[in-house]
């Protein structure tokens, strides 16, 4: 049996320079927190908790006096509320969702009511929201905006930076056509993140030619979630955390599995996955 790793995948630059980050400040300040998951692997947090670094969900929530905002990025008030607090922030926002925010903030400013393709509880998507002031929405499906009270004359649009580029045309295109008769100006800009995309079209390829795709990452991934997304109708797919979720069951009769991560999943899981799979 072939067991094949796509060309692009697992952890990204993004969430390897948090976790250098991150090091940096236990070793200089010890233990710290972070404002939710650095990214949403549990293995990824487990091991950052035994440096030290541990994540919390409200900031009602902070025992010591440094708060790392994770890859997520966050919204003005809540990067307000923690330094009235006297806080000390250690700034792990991916540049990637750090240009998105820019983008968001800059296109409220000018006038645009901004809608964020993507899921409205993911941490970044509030982030997002965040910068837009009152003026943006999130949406995964044109419906949710058919109530939202907003004129959508002045549109701008961008997306969470890890859907999907096809998802996030089709998205555009229908929201076009839907506001078409009111439209005076529409801003589309592309905040993607290219890491994410360069990782879905690897997976694409591979499960092209696989007769079963692994996808190893946190069930709760935005990312992980796109990429078992692209590779199911394609090709048998299951997703797991760990390797000791894989059921043996899968690799009957399979000549050719193909293997993706997430982008937060940590090299070793991978690495245990596939040694699972060969010795299956
Ligand atoms: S997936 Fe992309 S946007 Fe998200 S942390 Fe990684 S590099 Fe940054």
């Amino acid at each position: 049996m072939k067991i094949e790793k796509a060309k692009d995948l697992g952890l990204c630059f993004g969430v390897r320079r948090a976790i250098k980050l991150l090091k940096e400040a236990v070793n200089r300040y010890g233990e710290l927190e972070t404002l939710g998951p650095l990214a949403h692997n549990h293995l990824l947090v487990d091991a950052l908790t035994n440096l030290g670094v541990k994540p919390i969900n409200h900031l009602d929530q902070v025992q010591g006096g440094i708060l790392a905002i994770t890859t997520h990025g966050a919204s003005p008030a809540v990067l307000s509320e923690i330094k009235a607090h006297h806080i000390h922030i250690i700034d792990t926002t991916c540049p990637i969702v750090h240009k998105a925010q820019n983008t968001a903030k800059e296109l409220a400013e000018a006038g645009f009511d901004v809608i964020v393709f993507g899921e409205a509880e993911h941490s970044e998507v509030q982030g997002l929201l965040g910068w837009t002031g009152d003026k943006g929405l999130a949406a995964r499906n044109i419906k949710q905006l058919d109530s939202s009270g907003k004129s959508l004359s002045y549109l701008g649009i961008i997306s969470q930076t890890t859907q999907t580029r096809s998802a996030f045309i089709e998205f555009a295109r229908q929201l076009m056509t839907m506001v078409e008769p009111k439209i005076e100006e529409m801003r589309l800009v592309n905040t993607l993140c290219q890491v994410t995309q360069r990782q879905q079209e690897a997976a694409m390829r591979l499960a092209l030619k696989s007769q079963l795709m692994v996808v190893i990452g946190g069930g709760n991934s935005a990312n992980t979630k796109r990429l078992v997304e692209i590779c199911s109708p394609l090709v048998e797919t299951h997703l797991v955390e760990t390797a000791d979720e894989v059921d043996n069951s899968w690799l009957f009769g399979k000549q050719h599995v193909g293997i993706t991560a997430g982008a937060s999943t940590p090299d070793e899981a991978v690495e245990e996955l596939v040694a699972k799979l060969k010795f299956s």
